[in-house]
C-alpha cells in the first residue's frame, strides 16, 4: 500500500461518497426543485470502470470506506455490477449505499448478494400527506416496504434510515419516528437541514438543531449516550430502557470538520474535498486521456492538499456551495 492520504491540517482521508447519477425520482423540498434539474449527459457520467479505478487507487492509499449515493443510486441501472466490483476491491472494508428506499423492495436481493453490508434510507415523515407533502411522491408505503425487505437479510446491518430535521415540519414527526427506532431494528437519525438545497430557501431559523430535538424526545423517553468513531459524524444514543437506538448529524449546531475524512466523487467525475467546496478537481478529464495510475494518485493527492479547514454555514459572509445536494452525493 503506498503513503496514507493527508490534507494540508493532518486529517487522514479514509472515506469516499461516490454519487452513482445526478437523476432522482424524488422531489425533495430541500433537496431539488419540483420540475427537477437538468441532468448530466450520459457521456458526462462516469462508467463504473471509472468510478472502479478511481476506487482502487484511493483503496492503495488507505480509503477504505466507500458510500454510494446520489442522485438516487438505484435509478442507476445495473448497479449490483458496480457495488459487486467495489466490494471485490482489496482495501475497501465498508461499502454502504444511500437511498430513498423507493426501489429497494426490487432491488435490496441483489445488492446483497453483490456485497452490500450497509445501508442508509432516507425517510421524513411516517404521515402520508406529509410524506408526499416533503418528497413531492406519493410514496411512504414503497420506502417502508423496501426497509421491511431490508430487514430481511442480516448481513445488511445497521439499517440507518435518516430524517432531515427542518423546523415547523420535524418536530411533529419526531414521536412516530422515534416509535419507529425503538420497534425496528432501524437506527434512526436526525440530519439538521443545510444550505444545499437548489432552490437556495434555506433560513438558519428553520434549522431544527439535534440538541432540540433530542430534548423533545427525553421528554417521553430518556436517552443515554452511547460512544462514536471520532470520524462519526453522528451522535449516538440508546434509549434508557434499551428498545432501540437514536443519532444526530449536527452540521450546523455542531460542526465535526475537524474530524471530517470525506472526500467526494461526483457523478461527472469531480472530486470534491467538502460539501460546501467552490472548487472541483476535474478526475474525469485525464482519466480519459489514458493517466496512470500513479497520475492520478498524485492529483488526488494534490486535491486533498487543498481540503477546506471548515464549512463557514455560521459565518458572517458564508458562500453556499458551487452544486446542490443531489449534484453532490450527499
Ligand atoms: N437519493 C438518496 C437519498 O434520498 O438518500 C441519496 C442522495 S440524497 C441527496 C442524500 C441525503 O441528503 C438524503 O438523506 C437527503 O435527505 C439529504 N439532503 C438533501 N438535501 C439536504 C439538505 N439541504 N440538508 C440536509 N440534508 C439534505
Amino acid at each position: 500500500m503506498s503513503e496514507p492520504l493527508v490534507d494540508g491540517w493532518g486529517r487522514e482521508i479514509k472515506s469516499l461518497r461516490v454519487s452513482v447519477t445526478d437523476r432522482c425520482n424524488f422531489r425533495c423540498r430541500y433537496c431539488m426543485p419540483a420540475e427537477g434539474l437538468e441532468w448530466l449527459g450520459r457521456d458526462e457520467v462516469l462508467s463504473f470502470e471509472e468510478m472502479g479505478r478511481i476506487v482502487r487507487v484511493l483503496a492503495d492509499m488507505g480509503v477504505d470506506e466507500i458510500r454510494l449515493t446520489g442522485g438516487e443510486p438505484l435509478v442507476r441501472r445495473e448497479l449490483p455490477l458496480l457495488v459487486r466490483m467495489l466490494a471485490e476491491t482489496p482495501g475497501v472494508r465498508d461499502l454502504s449505499l444511500t437511498t430513498n428506499g423507493i426501489l429497494l423492495d426490487r432491488l435490496a436481493a441483489p445488492l446483497v448478494e453483490a456485497g452490500l453490508r450497509r445501508i442508509n434510507v432516507s425517510l421524513d415523515s411516517l404521515s402520508h400527506v406529509r410524506f408526499a407533502e416533503i418528497t413531492r411522491r406519493d410514496a411512504l408505503d414503497r420506502v417502508l416496504r423496501g426497509l421491511e425487505e431490508a430487514e430481511r437479510y442480516p448481513e445488511l446491518r445497521p439499517i440507518k434510515v435518516n430524517c432531515v430535521a427542518i423546523r415547523g415540519f420535524t418536530e411533529e414527526e419526531i414521536p412516530a419516528l422515534a416509535e419507529l427506532a425503538r420497534k425496528k431494528p432501524y437506527v434512526v437519525r436526525f440530519i439538521e437541514f443545510m444550505p444545499l438545497d437548489a432552490d437556495e430557501g434555506w433560513r438558519e431559523e428553520e434549522v431544527l438543531t439535534g440538541g432540540e430535538i433530542r430534548a423533545l424526545i427525553e421528554e417521553r423517553w430518556p436517552l443515554v449516550e452511547v460512544p462514536a468513531k471520532p470520524s462519526s459524524t453522528a451522535k449516538r444514543f440508546r434509549f434508557a430502557d434499551g428498545a432501540g437506538e437514536i443519532g444526530f448529524v449536527n452540521p450546523v449546531s455542531e460542526p465535526f470538520c475537524s474530524s471530517c475524512d470525506r472526500i467526494r466523487l461526483t457523478a461527472d467525475g469531480q472530486l470534491r474535498t467538502c460539501l460546501f467546496s467552490r472548487r472541483e478537481w476535474d478526475l474525469k478529464k485525464p482519466l480519459r486521456a489514458g493517466a496512470s495510475d500513479d497520475e492520478l494518485a498524485d492529483l488526488l493527492r494534490w486535491a486533498v492538499r487543498h481540503k477546506e479547514l471548515k464549512h463557514r454555514i455560521n459565518e458572517p459572509g458564508f458562500v453556499r456551495a458551487s452544486r446542490s445536494m443531489s449534484q453532490i452525493g450527499g
